[in-house]
C-alpha cells in the first residue's frame, strides 16, 4: 500500500512515521509513505503562496486549485512510472483513490478503512485554513472523508488516523490477526495485577467514588473459556 500525503506542514509526520508499527511496516515494505509539500507546487516562486481570499467574501483563506492540481498530477505520474495504473484527470483507477479531508465528508469508520485497504495507492489531500477550493472535491478527489463531527486545524491528524486504521487491515501489519476483530467492537481487557489497591489518601483525593480494591473479574482467571467469551460478549 502506497500513501501519498499532500500537505503544507510535512514535518507534522516526522515522528509519526518513525515510531512503532508504522515504522516497522515501512521497514518491512508493507506500506510506503511519501509526503509532498504543497508549497513546492505554488506558482509564486518568491513566497510559495498556496492560498488566497475566498470569492464572494467571508473569513479566512482558501487553498488554491492550481498547486493541488499540480501536486496530485505529480504523485500520480510518479506512481504510474512505478507500474501503477493510475490515470490523469479524475482518478478512476481501481488501484488509486484520491481522498480529500473535509468536515462535510463521509464519516470514517472501520468499514471504510477496510474498503480503502484494497487499493494499491491512496492520495491524501490535507486541507488547512478555511478549507480547499471546491474544484478539488468536484474534479480531483474521488471521495471526501471526515474523521468526526468536530473541526480540526487541518487534515494532517485525519491523514494519520486514516493511515493507521487502513494499515491495520494489511496482511503482515499486525502480529495477530485477531486484532482485526475490532471491527465488531472492543471488549474489556485486563492484565496483572489481579488486584490493584491504590494508596488510601491519594485514592480519596483523586478518585473518591471508587472501591478500596480494583479487581479483575474472577471469570477471566478461571480458565473457563465459555464463561470468558460470555463475559466478553456482554461488554
Ligand atoms: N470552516 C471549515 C469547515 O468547516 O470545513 C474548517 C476548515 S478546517 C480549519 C481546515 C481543514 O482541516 C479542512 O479543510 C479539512 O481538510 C481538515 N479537517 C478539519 N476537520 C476535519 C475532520 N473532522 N475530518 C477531516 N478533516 C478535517
Amino acid at each position: 500500500m502506497h500513501f501519498d500525503i499532500i500537505t503544507i506542514f510535512p514535518k507534522i509526520f516526522n515522528s509519526f512515521l518513525k515510531e512503532s508499527l508504522i515504522k516497522r511496516a515501512i521497514k518491512k515494505k508493507i506500506i510506503e509513505v511519501k509526503i509532498t509539500n504543497l508549497r513546492n507546487f505554488s506558482d509564486d516562486r518568491k513566497h510559495r503562496k498556496i492560498d488566497d481570499r475566498p470569492y464572494g467574501g467571508g473569513p479566512g483563506m482558501v487553498l488554491q486549485i492550481g498547486p493541488i492540481y499540480r501536486a496530485v498530477q505529480f504523485v500520480i505520474s510518479k506512481f504510474s512510472a512505478k507500474g501503477g495504473s493510475a490515470s490523469g484527470g479524475k482518478v478512476q483507477s481501481s488501484k488509486t483513490r484520491t481522498i480529500l479531508f473535509s468536515t462535510r465528508g463521509r464519516k470514517f469508520d472501520a468499514k471504510t478503512a477496510k474498503r480503502l485497504s484494497k487499493y494499491g495507492s491512496l492520495i491524501l489531500i490535507c486541507g488547512r485554513y478555511e478549507g480547499v477550493d471546491e474544484r478539488v472535491a468536484k474534479y480531483i478527489a474521488d471521495e471526501e472523508i471526515s474523521i468526526g463531527d468536530y473541526v480540526l486545524n487541518g487534515g494532517e491528524v485525519a491523514a494519520m488516523a486514516l493511515m493507521e486504521a487502513v494499515s491495520r487491515f494489511l496482511p503482515g501489519f499486525l502480529g495477530k490477526t485477531e486484532s482485526l476483530e475490532e471491527i465488531k467492537g472492543h471488549y474489556a481487557t485486563y492484565t496483572r495485577p489481579a488486584e490493584f489497591v491504590p494508596d488510601v489518601s491519594s485514592r480519596k483525593k483523586f478518585f473518591p467514588r471508587t472501591p478500596r480494591k480494583w479487581s479483575v473479574p474472577s471469570v477471566l482467571m478461571s480458565g473457563h473459556h465459555e464463561k470468558i467469551n460470555k463475559l466478553r460478549k456482554s461488554r
